[in-house]
């Protein structure tokens, strides 16, 4: 049963927005603009000594075609209130544009190698980011959050968002019935779902770093597990992150105001873009 008043954050008023929904069937807060006072994030997360480390790949063309623009908007945008420290995995640390950061926040370029095939690029990221939070960010940060480089920060995305397990609410699933959520349907899959709670993005995730760490590393695995079976998810990646969060109940979510793709048109519930999908010509950056 449905049960806002009694999520645990004291920061939310579930009840400010009666339009969506606020509250998961396992009491886990849905973020929306407008049931929460940022100020009171800003000033939590910093009493509790809060960092993040922000994850993103720019690998073959993608570095040139979205890299800057990302990190300049997340300079303006993203956690200002707390100290971030950025990952960037790319297989051309050269080509990385040098950025003028805020005191606090630094920038660190991992060299990785670059996969053949798209699909394998993005699904490699798992095993890349739970290596990297073994090595290094687990003694820098107490959060990560992981992004898709295609895309733009246009309004805050702090604090608020910040929990043990953060899910994102996909732009174009969360107001459509479960029938139509494009989950892996192949049994021989290790992301095969029957049924789920709601369709993740994974253009977007984040946690402490030991949630995050447990996530990637569960997720490489089934994904290497597949391989072994010559099958590969519907969605890569996302299909094994949909499938983890089925079975690890993510304990925030946050609204696709969190990532709006505007060619879905004008939506009422939709109060703040706080970061915004890029145009894309998928031939130009896959074909090599
Ligand atoms: N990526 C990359 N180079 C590639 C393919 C993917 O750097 O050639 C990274 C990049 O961060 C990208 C993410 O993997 O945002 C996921 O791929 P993409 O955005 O193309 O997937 P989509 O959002 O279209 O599902
Ligand atoms: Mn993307």
């Amino acid at each position: 049963m449905l049960t806002p008043g009694n999520s645990a954050d004291a920061g939310l008023d579930l009840w400010s927005r009666s339009d969506v929904q606020t509250c998961t069937s396992w009491n886990a807060p849905i973020i929306w603009e407008g049931m929460f006072n940022p100020r009171h994030y800003d000033q939590i997360h910093r009493d509790e000594g809060s960092s993040v480390a922000l994850t993103v790949f720019a690998i073959g063309r993608y570095l040139d075609a979205y890299l800057e623009a990302f990190l300049n908007s997340s300079e303006n945008h993203f956690m200002v209130s707390l100290p971030v420290s950025y990952y960037v995995f790319t297989d051309t640390p050269e080509k990385v544009p040098n950025i003028k950061l805020a005191p606090d926040r630094r920038l660190t370029v991992v060299k990785v190698e670059r996969h053949r095939r798209w699909q394998d690029i993005s699904m490699m990221r798992m095993k890349a980011i739970s290596d990297l939070i073994e090595s290094d960010i687990r003694l820098h940060s107490t959060h990560v959050f992981c992004f898709d480089v295609d895309q733009v920060f246009t309004g805050r995305f702090g604090p608020e968002a910040l929990g043990d397990t953060v899910a994102l609410l996909h732009a174009h699933y969360y107001h459509l019935p479960e029938m139509l959520f494009t989950y892996d349907r192949n049994p021989k899959s290790k992301a095969f779902m029957k049924t789920g709670d709601f369709y993740y993005h994974a253009a977007v995730f984040g946690g402490s770093w030991k949630s995050v760490k447990a996530l990637t590393e569960a997720c490489y695995k089934s994904i290497m597990e597949d391989k072994k079976h010559n099958v590969e998810a519907l969605w890569h990646d996302e299909s094994h992150l949909n499938r983890y969060f089925w079975l690890h109940k993510p304990s925030r979510v946050l609204s696709p105001e969190y990532c709006w793709d505007t060619s879905i048109g004008y939506r009422t519930d939709i109060r703040v873009q706080r970061l915004l999908w890029a145009p894309k010509n998928y031939q130009q950056l896959r074909t090599s």
